[in-house]
């Protein structure tokens, strides 16, 4: 779909994708540089604002998130909040209290997650760009699921101010879109210190020169448990790069078998305390019994708009900061977060970039999901989280196909604000690879 298409046109393709939870209701050709939209978690005047959440149904905040004033500003016009699990709470998407996203290679098939919606917009619609939200891998996972490039940036690179906390500590705004250029064109737009995120950090402006990214390091760790179509895509990804000049080099860093189980004790701490505003009192629906005691009315609200997930991960958070636990699991988690974090210093001393794929599958069908455990879902996060409890910045590539013709995504991961090796190679890649794109129709 171009600049020239229709809100008509823009609906019907929503009715079948179900990208957005809200949408824009004027749309003309011309009248904006671009067009954008963003995950349902950053705030929005003109729009309402849920996170993928019922409890936050009607909310039409009175601000804009700084990420979306900054694309504004810079000339975009926002056509859609992406639906998301809920609060970001997931890997396919399918967590949400509203609408789940479809893959647009197999509409039977997910979208990923948590920023499904923005991936499957940026891959549906043409000349569009998104804004996803990573905690511990919601960018890179969906644009590999969806064949499209993401970036999470370094923690602290993009304003928080306007987005709706999942985990204070490791969430960061980034980009995502079909386009390898976009990812450097809108970083740039979105990023720089804000008074009003204090987590924020003043930071080294963006090196928007060329720099050829010359190693890569491919831990052991990230390429065990994958499916053999994935690891065949990889393999052959990885003999391209090789031709590309690309040196390639396999290296241990056995701290990153800890790092899923570390992520989701902080993450869920994090989401727990998060949580604890939506009580139907200033958020939250408020339609609950107000002669009821008030913490039997927080309960009665909290019992019938959170979903499943939500209070699973706060059951979870609460019970890993709970007196006489924290020191067993939340302060055990930070420890392991420092060795994470040590262990890409060490090997991004000698290389651009880790390299492993995104995900260890290919979008995987809707049923198949519904089989799954929590704890199934979670483990599929093993490749993502490392990078994130790190606040290293992280971008997917598509790099191949399965035989059902579903994305494969390779992600490269640099050392703290080093985004700029990270856009060299994405637009290298882009160059010569064979992007196949999903027949769209209406
Ligand atoms: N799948 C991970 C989780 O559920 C990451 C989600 C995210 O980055 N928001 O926590």
């Amino acid at each position: 779909m171009s600049m020239d298409s229709t809100l008509r046109d823009l609906k019907r393709i929503n009715e079948k994708y179900r990208m957005f939870h809200a949408m824009t209701e004027d749309l003309e050709p011309g009248d904006s540089s671009f067009l954008f939209s963003v995950k349902d978690n950053l705030t929005s005047k003109d729009m309402e604002t849920c996170a993928g959440s019922r409890i936050l149904e009607g909310y039409h905040p009175a601000f804009d998130a700084a990420s979306v004033e900054k694309m504004r500003l810079a000339g975009g016009k926002l056509i859609g909040k992406a639906n998301m699990d809920e609060f970001g709470f997931g890997t396919f998407s399918t967590n949400s209290g509203f609408e789940i996203p479809r893959n647009p290679y197999d509409l039977d098939r997910a979208c990923g997650g948590s920023s499904g919606g923005s991936a499957c917009a940026a891959s549906v619609i043409e000349d569009h760009v998104s804004l996803g939200v990573s905690t511990g891998g919601s960018i890179c996972c969906p644009a590999s699921f969806c064949g499209v490039y993401g970036i999470a940036p370094t923690y602290g690179r993009v304003s928080r101010f306007g987005l709706i906390d999942y985990g204070n500590s490791l969430d960061k705004i980034g980009v995502i879109s079909q386009k390898a250029a976009d990812l450097k064109k809108f970083m740039e737009v979105i990023a720089g210190r804000d008074e009003r995120d204090p987590t924020s950090m003043v930071q080294p402006e963006f090196n928007t020169a060329y720099r050829k990214m010359k190693s890569v390091a491919v831990p052991k760790e990230g390429i065990e448990g994958l499916s053999k179509e994935v690891e065949k895509a990889f393999n052959d990804a990885l003999e391209q790069l090789k031709s590309m000049g690309v040196d390639v080099d396999y290296v241990d860093m056995p701290s990153l078998r800890y790092a899923m189980p570390a992520y989701y004790v902080l993450a869920t701490s994090e989401a727990s305390t998060n949580l604890a505003r939506y009580v139907g009192m200033r958020y939250g629906h408020q339609d609950g019994d107000h002669t009821l005691k008030f913490d039997d009315y927080f309960t009665d609200v909290r019992t019938r708009y959170f979903g499943d997930e939500a209070k699973r991960r706060i059951l979870l958070g609460t019970f890993t900061r709970m007196a006489g636990f924290g020191g067993r699991h939340y302060a055990k988690a930070r420890e392991v977060r420092q060795v994470v974090i040590n262990d890409y210093k060490k090997v991004l001393a000698d290389h651009d970039a880790v390299l492993a794929p995104t995900m260890p599958f290919t979008a995987p069908k809707f049923d198949d999901i519904s089989k799954m455990s929590a704890l199934d879902s979670y483990k599929a996060d093993y490749l993502t989280v490392p990078a994130n409890l790190a606040g290293t910045p992280h971008l997917s590539v598509p790099c191949g196909y399965d035989s059902d013709g579903m994305p494969v995504g390779m992600q490269f991961v640099a050392d703290h604000w080093n985004e700029d090796v990270l856009f060299s190679i994405a637009e290298d890649w882009e160059k010569q690879f064979d992007l196949r794109r999903p027949e769209v129709s209406i």
